[in-house]
Formats: C-alpha cells, sequence, structure tokens
C-alpha cells in the first residue's frame, strides 16, 4: 500500500491541463489565482502628506523659535504645490499635499493661531506626523506573486495603486460523476433499495468553494456501455473528472475496466482510513480520478490526496493542505495499518486549540462530516490520551477559507 504522500506524489505524474488565463476586474479577481505578478507602478504615498489636521511648518534644525508666519491652506485633493520658508507655515489637512520644504507636521489641538500667525507650544522633531512619499512602498515593490491566492485583503492595496483589473488564471474546470444502480436524484422519490446520490453534490460544493468550476455530469447505472458513453460526454466539457463509486471488486463495479478500456489507468491502494481503493488515469488526454464510493471515503480521499494536485493544476503556487498542532479533549486510538482520519471539531480554548474527535467515524456516516471542522491524523497502531497532541487537517469553513 502506497503512503498518502507518496500517492499525492504519484498523482503529479498524471497530465496536467494546460493553465489558461483571463483578465478580470479587481473585485470578481477576489478568490482567483494570480497569473501574473503585480508590482507597485508607483512610489507609496506618491507624495509627501499630512498624517493630520493641523500646520505643516519650517523650521532650522538649530531654531528655537515657536512663532511661524502662516501663508496658506492645503486641503486633501489639492493639486497646488506651496513652497514654506523657515519660519513659515501652512494649515493643512489629512492627506493633503505638503508644501515643500515641511519639516514636520503639528496637530491642531496643540496650535494657536490666527489669520496670519500660528504659535505653538514646542518645536517638534523633523519629520513629524508626515507621510513621506515611498515611505510603504518603493516603486517595483512586489505586491502579488504568480499563484497567490487573491484575497480581499489584497483589493484595499491593489486599488490604491491603481490596479482595476488583474490577470487571473482560468477556473479549472472539475466535472464530478456519480454511478450506481441505487443513486436516485434528491427531489426524486425513492424507489426500495435505492439511496440519495451524497456524492456528487458533496464533491461539487466542494471543489466549488475551492475555487473551481465544478461541472455536474450526473449519475450513471452500472452499465459498461453507459459509463462509457458518459465518461467521453463529461470530458469533452471539462478539464478533470472525478468519479465515484463502481471502483472496487463488486460484480457491479465497471468504473476501472471502462477507464482501462478508454485509456491509462493506475490503481493504487492508499494507506488512509477512509478511503483506501483509488484510481487514476488518463482518458482522451485528460486527466480522471476515481474515487470511493463511501461518501466520507470520497470526501476525505479527494481532500487529503487529490486537493494539493489539484490546486497546482489550477495555478496555485502553494497547494499544501492547511494544517494545525491540536490538542486532544479524550483519548483515541487507531488499530488499524493505515493512518485514521477522523472527523473532529475545533475549539479555541486557553491552551491552544481542542479536537473532539466525533463518535461516529464509519466510511459513510456524513452527519458527522457535516459537523466536522478537520480531520486529526491517528498514525497507525497508536493510542492517544486526553491532552495528547496530533496534526489536525483543516477542513473548509463557510467565511473562513478561500482556497
Ligand atoms: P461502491 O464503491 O459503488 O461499491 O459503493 C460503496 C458504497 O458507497 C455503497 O454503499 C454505495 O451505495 C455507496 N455510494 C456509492 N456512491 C454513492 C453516492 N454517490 N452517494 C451515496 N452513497 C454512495
Ligand atoms: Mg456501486
Amino acid at each position: 500500500m502506497q503512503t498518502i504522500e507518496q500517492t499525492r506524489n504519484a498523482l503529479q505524474q498524471l497530465v496536467a491541463p494546460a493553465l489558461q488565463t483571463e483578465s478580470l476586474p479587481l473585485l470578481q479577481a477576489v478568490g482567483r489565482i494570480a497569473a501574473e505578478p503585480v508590482v507597485a507602478a508607483f512610489d507609496m504615498p506618491a507624495f509627501d502628506n499630512s498624517a493630520m489636521d493641523g500646520f505643516a511648518i519650517a523650521f532650522h534644525a538649530d531654531s528655537t523659535n515657536t512663532a511661524f508666519h502662516l501663508i496658506g491652506t492645503v486641503f486633501a485633493g489639492d493639486a497646488q504645490s506651496m513652497h514654506l520658508q523657515p519660519g513659515q507655515a501652512a494649515r493643512v489637512f489629512t492627506g493633503a499635499r505638503l508644501p515643500a520644504n515641511t519639516s514636520a507636521v503639528v496637530m491642531q489641538e496643540q496650535c494657536e493661531w490666527t489669520d496670519s500667525t500660528l504659535q505653538i507650544q514646542q518645536l517638534p522633531p523633523a519629520g513629524q506626523h508626515m507621510r513621506r512619499a515611498g515611505s510603504e512602498l518603493a516603486k517595483g515593490s512586489d505586491i502579488l506573486q504568480r499563484g497567490q491566492i487573491i484575497s480581499p485583503l489584497h483589493t484595499g492595496l491593489l486599488a490604491s495603486l491603481g490596479v482595476a483589473a488583474l490577470t487571473v488564471y482560468r477556473k479549472l474546470r472539475v466535472a464530478v460523476l456519480s454511478s450506481g444502480n441505487e443513486l436516485c436524484e434528491p427531489g426524486q422519490a425513492l424507489s426500495s433499495g435505492q439511496i440519495y446520490d451524497a456524492n456528487r453534490p458533496q464533491l461539487l460544493a466542494l471543489l466549488q468553494a475551492c475555487g473551481f468550476e465544478a461541472i455536474d455530469a450526473g449519475i450513471v447505472r452500472d452499465d459498461p456501455a453507459q459509463i462509457d458513453a458518459r465518461l467521453k460526454a463529461s470530458l469533452a466539457q471539462a478539464d478533470v473528472l472525478i468519479t465515484s463509486g463502481g471502483a472496487s471488486v463488486g460484480e457491479a463495479d465497471w468504473m476501472r475496466e471502462v477507464i482501462a478500456g478508454l485509456g491509462q489507468l493506475h490503481q493504487w491502494k492508499v494507506s488512509i482510513k477512509p478511503g483506501k481503493p483509488l484510481g487514476f488515469g488518463t482518458v482522451l488526454g485528460k486527466p480522471v480520478l476515481m474515487l470511493p464510493g463511501n461518501p466520507v471515503s470520497a470526501l476525505v480521499t479527494l481532500w487529503m490526496i487529490a486537493m494539493p494536485w489539484l490546486r497546482r493544476c489550477a495555478g496555485a503556487a502553494d497547494a499544501a493542505l492547511p494544517q494545525r498542532r491540536v490538542r486532544l479533549s479524550a483519548a483515541v486510538s487507531n488499530h488499524d495499518q493505515r493512518p485514521h482520519l477522523m472527523r473532529s471539531t475545533l475549539e479555541c480554548t486557553e491552551q491552544g486549540w481542542l479536537a473532539t474527535v466525533s463518535a461516529q467515524q464509519g466510511s459513510g456516516a456524513l452527519s458527522s462530516l457535516a459537523q466536522a471542522d478537520c480531520l486529526v491524523e491517528v498514525p497507525p497502531q497508536t493510542c492517544f490520551s486526553a491532552g495528547d497532541t496530533a496534526i489536525a487537517w483543516l477542513l473548509p469553513q463557510t467565511g473562513t477559507q478561500l482556497l
């Protein structure tokens, strides 16, 4: 059996879809992956300006004079460039372009003034309350790297540098297909022996939340001719195809045979629980991933094994999954030979992050997945006591994670 890491590496052998780019308005680019680096087009701030409402004053280094002659006013946005001589001052407001030769700015609360005179209590240090041109960023500074995910926190900086559009990678189109005679579309009435298709909505939702264009390829019955036709049709409109179910050794499991017939298939037994059987290959020159049918196994293998590869295919420079060291709230043990990725909830305590492993760890138990914040990794043949530390792989939670 292959380790999780070995399988992730083996996935890299698959043909990666060619990356394409598009230009998007700044706001639409949030959550997308930068396809080109962005550098500052000019110094930031672009000109010396006041950090306070107050007075710009000019004085010689050895001066002790605290009385100034007021020669004018500059508001934020004023284009005028005034020039101060030592002993002169100008009324300025926050963001106003400072007169040339300004030594410092004094906040108005520390000033007394008339139309033409200014009296301050003491001379400030040179440069006080002045925002100097280029003091934050020099022209040419790195703002975004290629492959970086554009966050809402980048948008203010980009806008302040005049960036209105960004070149990003086109979303990777990932089609998701479910297979099984027992599967029924939610919204339709179940016949005897049927279950609702949980994998497709779950995988589509996860992919969508992670920034992919998720394409619904529907449900296909356990029939080689129908699987063959559906694989071809799905791949025609996608960069990558992900299937679930029909991939193991049952008599109705046709997926492997059909994929092998159409292209190339590598079947892997991965040392991961839940999970284990995982296939990947190339059909019609495009990558296909074959996930297990059990819903939690399908999601865990997608997240733990396929997601870093998919993120790299989408152009992300940092494709690693988010993880955190956590303390365990109770004892847990794994008697298996495979690492067990246990659905758990997380809580922030004064002693750090505390993980509580769910009692429901069956490979079909979606109820504990719906509650989970993370997957706690319990290595093979390991018993953890309450308070022990472990690695938790964070799952994407609404509003907290852009991938
Ligand atoms: P299979 O790999 O096709 O043998 O499926 C393994 C288990 O997962 C069976 O209990 C299937 O009914 C179940 N299963 C397969 N696909 C899905 C799906 N799309 N939604 C929910 N359960 C599924
Ligand atoms: Mg099946």
